[in-house]
């Protein structure tokens, strides 16, 4: 708590303003959820054609006949018994096509947690007039904990599984080969999430994302230590991650194996643990495996699989704010490096175009004994007095 009462009072004003904006924020998610008009569960019967369900449960009948296991091309005004389609089938893809209702509330959790975190961050993570002989008590861990744990239990438990950033991409790249009713809507879903990385670097992935949280939590744990230390090469990593992203697209519009339609991530997909839906076994396994790796390796889902994770990346160039590193001051002593899990302040600091993902999780802002590393506004520095350590 050293940290919290070394505040000043313009800052403690900013602590009380970004509460004050982030509780408007989500009492105004709760109002517009309440006002949302839901539909009452409607009880579908194989009889019943893909041209009467489909709508009800929000996608297209090419959608609705994936799900189904059938080509897209099925006959969408066929009853389903007659397309082979049993009662039991029928049932399990509606209560798992109705998991991906979207819950309003969570855009504006999301934003509110963001906002928190850019604030913390850029304006109080460092007491004002704090030397950096101090930056043992800067950035504690303790405010980013209670953000990741409120990121789980309400975006993740709480409010289910969508929406989330990596359906978020699955589904913008789905819509364009039909499978749901409005490409607009999923464009402007995917614009969303990734305004909220260029905000802040991958803000959204850092501090919001619930499953980047519990693996961000396992990490966090105090044990594995020197495992921890180990970091996975980023061009090993991310040469997975793309080249896995590439094949889901090939797949997706029918370049490889012929037929539209099939998303290899559907297979491997964790947000479906806030909906408690494991509807495949392969989804357990990547569940548990990666909250197992997650205990000695930094977030193994985002660094090989996410497709957000990878496009984020990518935005990662053009973010407002970000770690920044003032050249003239760093005298190239590492701390910085050996403090992230990932190779990220390495490449930042070897000058490379393209480093490998930030997080934001602020563990380089506080081991900087040159007083070199901010997190700011791109193009601007801030500057401690020199000689004040
Ligand atoms: S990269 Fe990680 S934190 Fe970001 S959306 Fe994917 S799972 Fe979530
Ligand atoms: S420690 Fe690494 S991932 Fe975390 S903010 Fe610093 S550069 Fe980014």
């Amino acid at each position: 708590m050293g940290w919290l009462t070394s505040l000043s009072r313009r800052q403690l004003l900013w602590l009380a303003l970004v509460s004050v904006i982030g509780l408007a924020i989500v009492a105004v998610g709760m109002v517009r959820e309440k006002a949302t008009v839901h539909r009452p569960p409607v009880a579908f019967t194989a009889a019943m054609t893909m041209k009467q369900i489909a709508p009800q449960l929000g996608v297209t009948g090419k959608s609705l006949a994936r799900e189904l296991g059938l080509p897209l091309d099925a006959p969408k005004n066929e009853p389903l018994t007659a397309l082979g389609v049993t009662e039991d089938q029928l049932d399990d893809v509606a209560h798992h096509l109705a998991g991906h209702r979207e819950s309003t509330l969570k855009y504006y959790v999301f934003v509110a947690l963001v906002l928190f975190g850019l604030v913390f961050l850029v304006r109080l993570g460092r007491p004002d007039d704090s030397p950096a002989g101090e930056r043992g008590m800067w950035y504690p861990r303790w405010p980013y904990i209670a953000v990741l744990s409120l990121s789980v239990a309400l975006c993740g438990f709480a409010l289910g599984k969508s929406p989330n950033p990596m359906e978020g991409t699955v589904k913008l790249f789905k819509s364009f080969i039909g499978l749901y009713p409005s490409v607009a809507e999923k464009v402007v879903l995917f614009l969303f999430f990734a305004a909220l990385a260029v905000i802040g670097n991958k803000l959204i992935c850092g501090w919001a994302c619930p499953f980047g949280a519990l693996q961000e939590l396992a990490f966090s744990l105090p044990i594995l230590r020197k495992l921890k230390r180990h970091k996975i090469p980023f061009a090993a990593s991310n040469t997975v991650r793309c080249a896995l992203f590439i094949v889901v697209l090939l797949l997706l519009f029918g370049i490889i194996g012929g037929q539209k339609g099939l998303v290899l991530y559907h297979f491997v997909n964790p947000f479906n643990l806030f909906n408690l839906d494991f509807e495949s076994a392969s989804i357990g396994i990547t569940v548990f495996v990666t909250l197992a790796l997650s205990l000695g390796t930094y977030r193994p889902f985002c660094q090989f699989i996410c497709p957000f994770g990878l496009l984020s990346w990518l935005l990662e160039r053009i973010s407002l704010f970000r770690v920044r590193i003032d050249r003239e001051r760093c005298t190239n002593c590492g701390a910085c490096i050996r403090a992230c899990p990932l190779q990220a302040s390495s490449g930042r600091l070897a000058g490379k175009l393209l480093p490998a993902d930030c997080f934001s999780c602020a563990r380089c802002l506080r081991v900087c004994s040159e007083d070199a590393i901010a997190y700011g506004l791109v193009g601007r520095m801030h500057r401690a007095p020199v000689g004040k350590p």
